[in-house]
């Protein structure tokens, strides 16, 4: 379950914990479950008032820190400088941590300059807040954009991903930019499990529509981050590397994509 993919020096583990919408106490028991079970990165946000519980979580696994990929963001009200540094430094007082692994811009924001938010979010690298740095919701023009801005390598996107998104253009530039890119929303939000060519794949493998959706991502060297508040899919999200879909499962499964496929606006 630890399989890894590399960018800019660092090494990100395939598969993540979502947290977006777990708080409080099933949001630490599902970050320690997460954390015992096998998995070794987990992705949260200042706005999704949960870094205290995603620390106790992690506290609480008995996992070393420096085994575990922690991933935060800054919420796009918060992208001048001084409040982008008051934020990063806030998460890492609610996480409990002296750095996080990955620090995001979490949505672009027209109203405040690029260079102004890149400066601040390279300072936080400098200063050792974040070891690694990146963005999220970045289409190709913004990549382009903030890469010529960064005097630190950004080593992450973070998108909308599932197979029925076609995000191939964005994925293509981040990966020019030598940006890793990671899937959030990667069961479409348990859509999937509806889905009959994903149905038909998943039967022939002896797995679920999710898991046939998250197998197709990571074959693709892309980082998923499902997000569960039961257990019991826990595991089942994770085992996701003991089989291997053949290059029409996988065109197939590509072939749902469409460019109006959001569900995150
Ligand atoms: P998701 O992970 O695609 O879907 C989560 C939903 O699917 C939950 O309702 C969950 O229900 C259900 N689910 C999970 N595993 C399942 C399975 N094996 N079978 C059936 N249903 C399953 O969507 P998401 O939460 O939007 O995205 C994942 C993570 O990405 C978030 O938690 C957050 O960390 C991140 N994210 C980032 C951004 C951004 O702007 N950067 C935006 C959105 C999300 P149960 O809880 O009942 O299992």
């Amino acid at each position: 379950m630890t399989e890894t993919v590399e960018a800019g020096g660092a090494r990100i583990p395939l598969l993540g914990l979502g947290t977006w919408d777990l708080r409080g106490k099933s949001c630490a028991r599902m970050v320690d479950e997460a954390l015992r079970l096998g998995y070794r990165h987990i992705d949260t946000a200042a706005m999704y008032r949960n870094e205290e519980e995603v620390g106790e979580g992690l506290r609480a696994s008995g996992v070393r820190r420096d085994d575990v990929f922690i991933t935060t963001k800054v919420w796009s009200s918060d992208l001048r400088a001084r409040d982008f540094e008051r934020s990063a430094h806030d998460s890492l007082k609610n996480l409990k941590l002296d750095s996080v692994d990955l620090l995001l811009i979490h949505w672009p924001n027209a109203s405040i300059p690029l260079k102004e938010t890149i400066g601040a979010l390279c300072k936080m690298k400098r200063e050792g807040v974040a070891r690694h740095i990146g963005v999220s919701n970045f289409d190709a023009a913004l990549i382009a954009e903030a890469v010529k801005l960064s005097t630190e390598p950004l080593i992450n996107n973070q998108i909308e991903l599932h197979p029925f998104l076609d995000q191939s253009r964005t994925i293509a530039a981040s990966r020019k930019a030598s940006l890793s890119v990671t899937a959030y929303s990667p069961v479409a939000r348990g859509k999937v499990m509806s889905n009959a060519v994903l149905a038909r794949i998943a039967k022939t493998h002896g797995k679920s529509p999710a898991q046939v959706s998250l197998r197709y991502l990571v074959q693709q060297s892309i980082i998923v981050i499902p997000k569960t508040s039961r257990v019991e899919r826990l595991k089942e999200n994770a085992a996701i590397f003991d089989f291997r879909l053949t290059p029409a499962e996988m065109k197939e499964i590509a072939a749902l994509a469409s460019p109006h496929g959001r569900i995150v606006s």
